[in-house]
């Protein structure tokens, strides 16, 4: 096929799976290659037309924000291209699967650029999304050092470079399956081969996502107990490990926002010995938090529905904090219910939605009166504190959004 032809197919003629545990990046580098698309606006009109290829380009395998063009062009389910990213991870931890804050969750867990194992690049002919987490550091299958650069020129090796075929370094055309990798000792195997099925498990989508913040909270008490078994304070984890008290106790609460990165829970069950398999294991299992006192549930949750509901009705925030000191509960007893965790999850999911509806209102308003959108703008427009929004990312990249389309159809 010509390369200057026209691309006039929503599917693409040839349409690969994803190989399992590929990544995205991968993926995209093969589905260019097999329908002979060698540059990144080539493929990005194609896969993301309504994003510049310019972001298309900076892609590193976490959830795109559109999936509807490459699932189509793909011929591939967005279920299974979102097992290309990084998404079930974050899914796993109660965590927002916004691209921006799936990369600050991983950030210091994972490469920002390719690695690799010379031989499964021979023999599979695609890049590994296990082999992004720096802690893999030989391949699992031919226990040999995952390499990351290209061996002849040096470079570092871009997800997606000037050269969108496998295994071709985008600087000076070396092929990585030439790369010759030292073996590593038996030790050194067993401890990446440990790793790396954590990560697999982190990667592949388990049943129990739909219940993370409930997980997060089994998990949080589980760690816990496990400190307090060992007679450390809170302070002294924070200390032991690395990290902030706060986090410590975000932990713990299991509250999906606030609380520290991958690094962060890496850490602290890495101090005790254990993986991310077995805590999840553990919390799904778990019985741990049987209430003491089933008496007084319905009024417990009709107070709490109250509560709620006031805070709804004066357009208030909705925290723990809140609905303890309003329903004259204490928080302690609120979160031992799951019934309760549940309700005021619903309630801030809700708030969030009914946020995003206020704010994209306020763009549209906004654009009609041929104001310019700014943070600041549509914060006033609202009636919020400015932080309220900056401290959002996906309301941020509304706001982004509406701003560029505002600027470009000024011009
Ligand atoms: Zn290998
Ligand atoms: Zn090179």
């Amino acid at each position: 096929m010509p390369d200057n032809t026209p691309y006039y197919f929503q599917v693409l003629p040839i349409h690969p799976r994803p190989e399992p545990l590929e990544s995205m990046s991968s993926y995209l580098i093969r589905l260019a290659e097999n329908n002979y698309l060698t540059t990144i606006p080539e493929l990005s009109r194609l896969v993301f037309p309504n994003q510049d290829a310019k972001i298309t380009g900076r892609i590193a395998d976490y959830p795109p924000m559109q999936f509807e063009f490459l699932s189509e062009a793909a011929f591939c389910p967005k279920n299974k291209l979102l097992t290309t990213t990084f998404h079930h991870v974050s899914k796993k931890f109660g965590r927002s699967t916004h691209p921006q804050a799936v990369s600050r969750f991983l950030s210091g867990m994972v490469s920002d650029h390719f690695r690799y194992c010379p031989r499964c690049i021979i023999e599979k002919g695609y890049y590994s999304l296990e082999w992004r987490f720096n802690l893999v550091t030989s391949c699992p299958e031919h226990g040999c050092l995952l390499l990351d650069c290209c061996e002849q020129c040096g470079n570092p090796i871009p997800f997606l470079g000037q050269i969108l075929k496998i295994g071709i370094c985008s600087k000076c055309n070396f092929n990585f399956g030439l790369s010759t990798s030292e073996e590593v000792s038996q030790h050194a195997q067993t401890i990446s081969v440990h790793k790396a099925k954590q990560y697999e498990f982190l990667l592949t989508p388990q049943t129990f996502e739909k219940n993370a913040p409930e997980i997060m909270y089994q998990v949080g008490i589980y760690l816990s107990t496990l400190r307090k078994k060992q007679g450390i304070t809170r302070i002294e984890m924070a200390k032991l490990i690395g990290v902030s008290r706060t986090i410590v106790e975000g932990i713990e609460v299991g509250e999906g926002e606030h609380v520290g990165s991958l690094v962060a829970y890496a850490s602290y069950i890495g101090y005790f010995g254990l993986g991310f398999h077995e805590i999840f294991q553990e919390a799904t299992n778990s019985n741990l938090v049987k209430s003491k006192k089933p008496v007084y549930k319905e009024e417990l949750i009709s107070k709490v529905e109250e509560t709620i509901q006031r805070l709804q009705k004066s357009r208030k925030a909705v925290n723990w904090r809140k609905i303890a000191r309003l329903s004259r509960i204490s928080e302690k007893t609120l979160r031992a219910r799951p019934i309760i965790r549940q309700m005021i999850y619903e309630a801030k999911q809700q708030e969030y939605q009914d946020q995003k509806r206020q704010l994209l209102l306020a763009i549209e308003n906004l654009i009609l009166e041929g104001k310019s959108i700014t943070i600041a703008s549509v914060a006033r427009s609202l009636g919020f504190k400015r932080g309220r929004i900056e401290h959002n990312l996906e309301f941020l990249d509304l706001i982004c959004k509406a701003k560029s389309n505002q600027s470009i159809s000024r011009i």
